[in-house]
């Protein structure tokens, strides 16, 4: 893409009001636009950048079974009220409506903007499940949930309006389901590996619900995260502060002096439900054994804009964002330097090569100074500079930097092709 036709522009500051690095960044850089608190438009470059994350979580939701729908986000009161979620003292996050009636707007039936969807896509399965040989089912869709979030000072990772990828799983027995459980376990693992976050990601345990003692975390560690874990280097998970007791510690077979404090945000959970949902929500099947029975369901759950902002925060330096390759908006940042005709004519050429070799090429095409061109290119966190000028044309070469690298090196364009060519997980 030539950079004269991106209509977002970086600049220089932040709202005054922005306390989170991820969101100063995104907002300097021009990828995502901040409407209110808590509430972020994602521009172009953003949007990249998010839907490059979804399809990394799709691939491996897609691999274990995952069938992926898109639910509405109206919702009617009474598929709620059967689960004993409507109310607000139960679910204080609510952001409520109502349907017009004809005679007046405040007559209509009350409806709520999804903050989950549990109880929707339970009684649709309705029409869907019948034998034990409709199941397993593993629906999920990357949908827009609202919540009114009584604090929201962490950016893009804790939002009022936010993209979720949330999967359910519908069993015929809870052996049925512990082995998805496992599987999906697994999956998430793959999708924070590939992500960049592995390392410091850890399977965290936290509380369950009446169908399971514990559910499943998995906590990046960060400075601005919300939760504190406490982390088994040596054994690769992490346990929830709110589960932290000597009995969970006993139950796990860990010892205290083992393990870490430490500050970490949730980017993605796994809970059994059970039959929470499908027993109230009357959700049956007609088992071998010719019994009705419930079906045990599960949830799991990734924020991909927390994922977003969690990675802005890690991988960030005092220059701007820092992207992984595979989640970058483009793989390159090109730069002619000089109003020289041959080297506008040069880097023309090496943009449809690059191009033609399938790597995605931001062409800085605009009449600016070196410096504030590289500027741009370090705060938009771009794998790899590519700069084209009088100097390297006379060693018919470019120069190539990566953006976490202070390293030049002079390469001829199939050398720049084999050195900024995506290395994909
Ligand atoms: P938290 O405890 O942080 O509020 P949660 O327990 O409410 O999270 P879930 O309802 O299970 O989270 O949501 C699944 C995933 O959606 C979370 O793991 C997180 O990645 C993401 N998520 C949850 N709330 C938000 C939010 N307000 N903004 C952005 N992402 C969110
Ligand atoms: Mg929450």
């Amino acid at each position: 893409m030539k950079m004269s036709q991106l209509f977002t522009k970086t600049s220089k500051d932040a709202p005054a009001d922005e306390q989170a690095k991820n969101a100063q960044l995104l907002i300097k850089a021009g990828f995502i636009h901040k409407e209110m608190a808590g509430v972020y438009d994602y521009l172009p470059l953003g949007h990249m950048v998010l839907n490059n994350i979804i399809q990394v979580i799709r691939e491996e939701m897609n691999a274990i079974g995952g069938q992926e729908l898109f639910l509405s986000s109206l919702q009617p009161k009474d598929s709620w009220e059967k689960s004993g979620r409507w109310h607000d003292d139960v679910v204080d996050v609510w952001f409520k409506t109502r349907m017009h009636a004809g005679e007046g707007y405040h007559l209509g039936p009350e409806l709520g903007l999804g903050n989950t969807h549990e109880e929707a896509l339970t009684a649709l399965m309705r029409g869907h499940i019948q034998s034990y040989k409709d199941l397993p089912a593993y629906p999920y869709q990357f949908q827009t949930k609202f919540r009114n979030e009584l604090r929201s000072k962490s950016g893009i990772m804790r939002c009022r309006e936010f993209i979720m990828k949330d999967l359910y799983s519908f069993s015929r027995s809870q052996a049925q389901h512990d082995e998805f459980y496992e599987k999906a376990k697994q999956a998430y693992l793959r999708v924070f590996d590939r992500l960049g976050l592995g390392d410091i990601t850890y399977i965290t345990f936290a509380s369950g619900g009446s169908f399971s003692k514990f559910s499943h975390e998995f906590q990046t560690i960060t400075d601005i995260g919300e939760d504190t874990i406490y982390v088994h280097e040596g054994k690769k998970i992490a346990i929830n502060k709110e589960v932290y007791t000597d009995e969970v510690l006993a139950e796990l077979g860990v010892s205290k002096d083992d393990l870490t404090e430490k500050r970490a945000v949730e980017v993605g959970n796994i809970f059994t439900l059970g039959t929470k949902f499908s027993e109230p929500l009357e959700l049956m099947f007609t088992d071998e054994d010719g019994m009705l029975k419930p079906v045990v369901m599960g949830s799991y759950g990734i924020g991909p804009g927390r994922v977003m902002g969690t990675i802005v925060e890690h991988f960030a330096d005092d220059k701007g964002i820092v992207w992984p390759e595979n989640i970058a908006p483009f793989q390159v940042y090109l730069a002619p330097v000089g109003r020289d005709d041959s080297v506008r004519e040069h880097a023309e050429e090496l943009y449809k090569g690059l191009t033609a070799a399938g790597i995605a090429v931001l062409y800085d095409d605009r009449d600016a100074r070196p410096g504030e061109k590289f500027a741009d290119a370090d705060l938009m966190g771009i794998p790899y500079r590519v700069v084209v000028s009088e100097k390297t044309l006379a060693q018919n070469k470019y120069e190539v930097k990566a953006r976490t690298s202070d390293d030049v090196q002079l390469l001829d364009a199939k050398g720049v092709i084999k050195t900024v060519i995506p290395k994909d997980i």
